[in-house]
């Protein structure tokens, strides 16, 4: 099969003829229709992630749909021709202490696609069936791809929060997690403002279901949204230390801000502001495996999908590039 294969860090992919693999015992070999390109793959290419143990060669890519090729032994739950999604997590040891807790996305032992085994930048991928997840008839199988990163981590600490039916949910940030963030809020009923920088944003936002944004360049993020009564849960999608620090008096009283981006600088925040209001900063990483399937169901009956870009994967490595210099309008998907 054909795919783009990481063989050093810090250079272009080569993209090269590698054997297909075959599904072992519980694995499922899936023809891949679509592979969304994430900004944790360009971590990935550059080797910051090393020390996770990623092995090189690595065929990189988590944010898979394709269809069922074929089975390997013991497979129950699929069958050749079924629509199929693979993620991030690909495996969790079910032992641990969060595993039993239902935060298996927080397993040490935890086996991650296109960052320590093979993903979907490639014409086939394989995965165990247990992590694999049905793709609802009605979704598009190449716009569903980011869905399966971008979504379900923006669908789970939403999902967490509850009834949000009239609530106010600000997402800060109208990238790739984003611009879900505002479609799958406004689908729960919230009321949704969007923060972002510059006009074509602001008119972005709104095309997608906003229904107030924040100019940043205008306006002070916490004084207008406390202005508006306050937001109940923000999502921080941007990866941005500034944007965290005016975005905190912005979070009304029981607000929870949610960090959903790496931010690896410090950011200073004034505890007596969290103290007074019972406000909360929390961090989010993906979903579980049922927030996974909740949130492809709920994308599907309320017609949530990425606005993707479609690059063939023999341009991955200027799709990187884009996306590396911000150039890329909210999503990439690489298609076979
Ligand atoms: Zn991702
Ligand atoms: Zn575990």
């Amino acid at each position: 099969m054909k795919a783009a294969v990481c063989d050093v860090f810090g250079k272009p992919l080569t993209i090269r003829e590698v054997p297909t693999p075959s599904p072992g015992p519980g694995e499922l070999l899936i023809r891949v229709h679509g592979c969304g390109v994430c900004h944790s793959d360009l971590h990935l290419v550059d080797g910051d992630w090393a020390a996770w143990g990623t092995p090189l060669p690595i065929i990189p890519g988590h944010e898979v749909t394709g269809i069922v090729e074929k089975i390997g032994e013991g497979v129950t739950a699929f069958a050749p021709g079924d629509r199929a999604g693979v993620p991030w997590m690909q495996y969790a040891c079910g032992r641990c202490a969060p595993c039993k807790a239902g935060a298996e996305m927080l397993c040490a032992a935890q086996r991650s696609t296109g960052v320590t085994v093979n993903g979907g930048y490639a014409e086939f991928v394989s995965a165990p069936e247990a992590f694999v997840h049905k793709i609802p008839e009605g979704l598009d199988l190449v716009e569903a791809a980011p869905l399966l990163c971008a979504g379900v981590t923006v669908f789970a600490p939403l999902r967490r929060a509850g009834n949000l039916a009239g609530k106010t949910v600000a997402v800060a940030g109208i990238g790739g997690l984003g611009h879900l963030g505002v479609r799958i809020a406004a689908a729960m009923g919230a009321h949704v403002v969007a923060i972002v920088r510059g006009p074509g944003k602001a008119e972005l936002a709104r095309a997608l279901g906003a229904h107030d944004v924040i100019d940043s360049e205008k306006e002070k993020i916490g004084r207008t949204l406390t202005k508006m009564g306050g937001a109940d849960v923000i999502l921080l999608t941007a990866i941005s230390a500034r944007l965290f620090e005016q975005c905190i008096p912005g979070l009304g009283p029981n607000g929870t801000l949610v960090v959903l981006a790496a931010i690896a600088e410090n950011a200073s925040v004034l505890p007596a502001g969290l103290m007074t209001g019972h406000k909360r900063i929390a961090g989010s990483l993906i979903g579980s495996r049922d927030d996974m399937d909740a949130m492809l169901r709920f994308a599907a009956d309320h017609g949530i999908r990425s606005t993707v870009e479609r690059h063939p994967l023999s341009a991955v490595n200027e799709v990187l590039g884009k996306l590396r210099e911000g150039k890329v309008r909210l999503r990439a998907v690489l298609t076979p």
